[in-house]
């Protein structure tokens, strides 16, 4: 195992959140390399359709009441021979990993833990509330991780590759704008894009990875480094149209923020964070507990925005379904089409 990702197949993972927005990408990408992958699904999770396809792809199905409960984390774990634990646990649920760091650490085997992150390096960024209460409580995971001497990874894997909207938390599920872009401050500050199926591969390489072992892993592919007014300019090309360019200004966004309405206002200071202040740029990958994964793995290909923007043109034609009154699919709609066919004469 290690080195260059090494073997290590054989490796038991658990995932946490596998019904989740990123955790489905992880749980994609686990079973899709032939590794034992086990699920733990919540016994009232409302996915069942996520569970019973990713079982039909070999997935084991572990249900329990969730991962507070210590003792039945700690059974899971020795029945299961689990090696490597990911946990894609959404915003809400960040503190719930804390039982489940004290767990692995009592079982004493777990190889490897990545906690929940998939963003940012929350020890580095420094959001606007409510967006820093995010990162403190990730932080916090973090320091007790450490604390517990589990070996583990940290994922900084930027933003996905989609249009940014800054009010959703899943915005690779909407499509870009067909009427209008919003710009946030002048459109010039650069952030990193990262299809979905990329953050659940390069996820799922790091984790036998030994040069990944007790390191934040930086996901900075060149291919996918742009500002908002170059996504605005490359969606005009795959749509066939030019659209109006609306500026949302730093104090726009702060006051989104300031709003406090969660989860959109978390967004709204990760968004200031990201195209304002630069936060994804702003430093060098030069520590010692760091390392990127270009680096790492030279000779994989990240997917393009431009690939992943064809994607939604593909979309929007096929389905042909309305747009809402203002062109844009209402927030957390699933990227249903648009009859965009006339419209892109
Ligand atoms: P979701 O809210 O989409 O999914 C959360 C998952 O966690 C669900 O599967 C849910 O199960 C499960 N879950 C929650 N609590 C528990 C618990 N106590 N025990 C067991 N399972 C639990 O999460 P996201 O995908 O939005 O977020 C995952 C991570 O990715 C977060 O750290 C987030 O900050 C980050 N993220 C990064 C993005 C980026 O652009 N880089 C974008 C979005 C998120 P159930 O089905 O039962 O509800």
């Amino acid at each position: 195992a290690g080195g260059a990702g090494g073997a290590a197949k054989g490796q038991r993972v658990l995932i946490i959140g596998a019904t989740g927005f990123i955790g489905q990408f992880i749980a994609e990408a686990s079973l899709s390399g032939g590794r034992p992958t086990y699920l733990l699904v919540r016994s009232g999770s409302s996915n069942a359709k996520t569970i019973k396809s990713l079982q039909d792809k070999g997935a084991m199905i572990v249900y329990q009441g969730g991962m507070k409960d210590q003792e039945s984390m700690e059974k899971i774990l020795k029945e299961n021979e689990i090696d490597v634990v990911i946990s894609a646990v959404g915003g809400a649920n960040i503190l719930d990993q804390l039982t489940l760091v004290r767990a692995m650490k009592t079982v004493g085997t777990i190889k490897r833990f990545l906690p929940s992150e998939f963003g940012h390096d929350v020890d580095r960024a420094d959001p606007v509330e409510p967006g820093l209460t995010m990162y403190n409580e990730k932080r916090r995971v973090r320091r007790l991780v450490e604390e517990s001497g589990i070996p583990y990874t940290y994922i900084c894997c930027n933003s996905i590759a989609s249009w940014p909207y800054y009010d959703n938390t899943h915005p690779s599920e909407v499509h870009p704008p067909l009427d209008q872009f919003k710009i946030y401050g002048d459109g010039t500050v650069k952030a990193y894009f990262v299809a979905g199926s990329d953050i659940g591969k390069f996820t799922i390489k790091s984790i036998d990875d030994i040069r990944t072992l007790n390191k934040q892993v930086h996901f900075r592919p060149p291919c996918n480094y742009l500002n908002i007014n170059e996504l605005a300019s490359l969606w005009e090309k795959k749509i066939g149209r030019i659209l109006p360019r609306v500026t949302v200004t730093e104090d726009d966004l702060l006051a989104a923020a300031a709003e406090n309405i969660i989860p959109q206002s978390i967004v709204a200071s990760f968004t200031h964070d990201i195209f304002i202040r630069g936060c994804q740029v702003n430093f060098s990958i030069e520590g010692p507990d760091e390392v990127e994964v270009c680096e790492l793995y030279p000779d994989e290909s990240f997917k393009t925005v431009d690939d992943c923007f064809e994607d939604y043109v593909a979309k929007i034609d096929d389905k042909s379904i309305g747009v809402t009154a203002n062109g844009i699919a209402a927030q957390n709609h699933v990227v249903e089409a648009l009859p965009i066919t006339a419209m892109c004469a």
